[in-house]
């Protein structure tokens, strides 16, 4: 094997693939070390398998409002035929992550690598590796609390292998993998019971996003204890996992799962051996070019604890590359990153909230419109569908945009792009409805719901 390259890549994720793939076009001389399987989180262990998961567990609600459509439905569910075609699926996107490196001309190396210097890579297999440049990819992993009996519990890799469905879970944990796992729990039949620190779920989001969302799970009959954490797990004879809460209570579960988080995967890769510079998280610290305080060292996606999320990490490693590989510095922009949440109801938000679009500026319009989405009509199901836009008062400047509510986040794709432009309410108000969808209430918001002037919430 070449041990001399022009760039080597740690990381097999969606961030290294994508810079090895780009840089090799350029004509760089490429290796990328991975020492698990190819694809990173998002393909073997997040979006994608739980996309599949969230899929399969919005049949109960299909299944529910079928007979008012004229259905009857005698409907079971098989937890182990999910996980079997799921791992298949999983297998196949690895397959094309190998195939696709090849084709570029990358040389893929299934292995640990540890830097050895600003330039050298040592491979456990014994091998070393030298490169003008090396970019580091290596992503996040789950972080648990430091509690008693805490390795009886599981985070949400070991979710997607469960040999059987929880009968109960306990999820600990509010952001988006606490909420979009006990979406999927709850649909496929678990009961589950969330437990966040704080007193609302989905810290960070609008208001009335985070409300639709807790209002959502509640039907779905999600149980929610805020304001207190786990503090000891231990076995119990029956093989459940016995919580004791720091707020003094005890119950039994058959699953614990902590989704507190992820931490960037820094350990153990030799960064000191190069000077690299990491925060106090772990994260790498990185320039706007993704360049590490070691000037041959750069890193992209969840490991520079930047935005953690797929298409921010494939954009860190395409700029990477144009940059160094093409001579056309790149810079990523974090402002109005859209993104969704896969709970029930959907979530999609690009923008400020409410609450940040109201300390920002002096005034804004807020529109909201609710609506008992059209597929629920014929049946009893009472939730709704909620839509909102926050404009700047004085140019009409659309700030932020928030859907809770089905194919939230296919719609907020598209609203990200008027943003990102600078689209007013007026350009919105321009364009004609696509009738009947959800979507048309985004062009058809005629007044304000209320404005907020100097922090005061006034009725427009
Ligand atoms: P988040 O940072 O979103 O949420 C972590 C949660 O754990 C917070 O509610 C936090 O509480 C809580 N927490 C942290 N430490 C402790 C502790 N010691 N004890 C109790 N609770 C604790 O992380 P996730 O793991 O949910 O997701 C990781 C990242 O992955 C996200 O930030 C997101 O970028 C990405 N992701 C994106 C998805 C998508 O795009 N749909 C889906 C899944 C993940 P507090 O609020 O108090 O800090």
């Amino acid at each position: 094997m070449e041990k001399t390259f022009d760039l080597v890549v740690i990381g097999g994720g969606s961030g290294g693939v994508r810079a090895a793939r780009m840089a090799a076009g350029f004509g760089a001389r490429v290796a990328l070390v991975e020492e698990f399987r190819y694809g990173g989180t998002c393909v073997i262990r997040g979006c994608v398998p739980k996309k599949l998961l969230v899929f399969a567990s919005r049949f109960a609600d299909t299944f529910d409002i079928a007979p008012s459509f004229g259905w009857q439905v005698d409907a079971r569910f098989d937890w182990p035929t999910l996980i079997a075609n799921k791992d298949r699926e999983i297998d196949r996107l690895e397959k094309i992550y190998g195939t696709l490196l090849e084709a570029a001309g990358v040389t893929a190396i299934k292995d640990r690598a540890t830097i050895t210097g600003p330039n050298t890579v040592r491979l456990d297999s014994g091998d070393e590796l030298h490169a003008e440049h090396i970019l580091v990819a290596t992503g996040g992993t789950p972080f648990t609390p430091a509690i008693e009996g805490a390795e009886l519990g599981i985070s949400s890799n070991e979710a997607f292998h469960l040999e059987q469905l929880p009968k109960s879970i306990l999820i600990e944990g509010g952001g988006y993998i606490a909420v979009e796992f006990a979406t999927i729990f709850a649909g496929l039949g678990s009961e589950v019971t969330l437990i966040y620190r704080r007193d609302k779920i989905l810290r960070g989001f609008d208001m009335d996003v985070r409300d639709c969302v807790e209002d959502g799970l509640h039907q779905r009959g999600v149980r929610f204890r805020y304001g207190y954490h786990t503090a000891k797990l231990a076995k119990q004879d029956d093989g459940k996992v016995c919580v004791s809460f720091s707020n003094g209570e005890e119950a039994p579960f058959d699953a614990v799962m902590f989704a507190t988080g992820r931490h960037p995967n820094t350990k153990g890769l030799g960064l000191e051996n190069a000077g690299v510079e990491c925060d106090q998280t772990g994260a790498i610290v990185v320039d706007e070019y993704s360049r590490s305080s070691c000037p041959s060292i750069h890193a992209v996606g969840d490991v520079t604890g930047r935005a953690a999320l797929t298409p921010v990490a494939i954009r860190e490693g395409a700029a990477f590359a144009q940059t160094v590989f093409h001579h056309t510095p790149t810079t990523v922009p974090y402002d109005l990153i859209p993104t969704a949440v896969f709970s029930e109801p959907e979530v999609g938000t690009v923008g400020l909230s409410e609450e940040d679009a109201a300390s920002r500026y002096r005034s804004i319009d807020v529109y909201v419109a609710r609506f008992r989405p059209m597929q629920n009509t014929l049946s009893d199901r009472p939730e709704k569908m909620m839509l909102k836009l926050i404009t700047e008062t004085a140019s009409g400047r659309v700030l932020g945009c928030h859907i809770a509510g089905p194919g939230a986040g296919e719609m907020i794709q598209l609203v990200a792009i008027p943003m990102g432009m600078g689209a007013t309410k007026a350009d919105f108000d321009r364009t004609v409805a696509v009738h009947p969808t959800a979507a048309e209430e985004l062009v058809t918001l005629k007044a304000p719901s209320y404005c907020i002037i100097d922090g005061e919430k006034k009725t427009a």
